[in-house]
């Protein structure tokens, strides 16, 4: 492997970790959905936390010890993207833009910077960027 080259579990996990950063992420659990070596798992997940890509905070979940894991976002984008793989599906990245006020806009060819609809005054983006926070 070269040095920005990623083996093929971590990719895994890392598109795992991406995808249900919404909600509580267990380390037992990847392990179990992904069908991956619990020790491999832990092996990934130490490696990504000294990257500062996750971070681990230790928990019973189930009555077991496990612990719970907080992705990073933009440090697990990065590494995706510097090993070339893209980190969403198209599928993913439309679900991600189709709420964006500009896919629908009527007046798209038409705003500009400094324009009469200009995306850094505009009210309905502000909108949403503000209920993204
Ligand atoms: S910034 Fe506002 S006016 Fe411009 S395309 Fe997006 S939603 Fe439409």
């Amino acid at each position: 492997l070269s040095s920005t080259e990623i083996p093929r579990e971590e990719v895994m996990i890392i598109k795992y970790l991406l995808k249900n950063s919404e909600r509580d992420i267990y380390q037992s659990q990847i392990s179990k959905e992904l069908n991956i070596d619990p020790r491999v798992v832990s092996k990934i997940l130490i490696r990504l936390e000294e990257k500062g890509a996750i971070k681990r905070e230790p928990v019973i979940y189930e009555s077991r010890k496990t612990l719970l894991i907080k992705p990073v976002k933009e440090a697990l984008i990065e590494l995706m993207e510097k090993a070339g793989i893209d980190p969403y599906t198209p599928k993913e990245v439309f679900e991600r833009i189709k709420d964006i006020p500009c896919i629908t806009c009527p007046y798209i060819y038409k705003c500009y910077e400094g324009g009469y609809y200009d995306p850094t005054t505009c009210q309905w983006l502000s909108e949403y960027l503000s209920q993204r926070r």
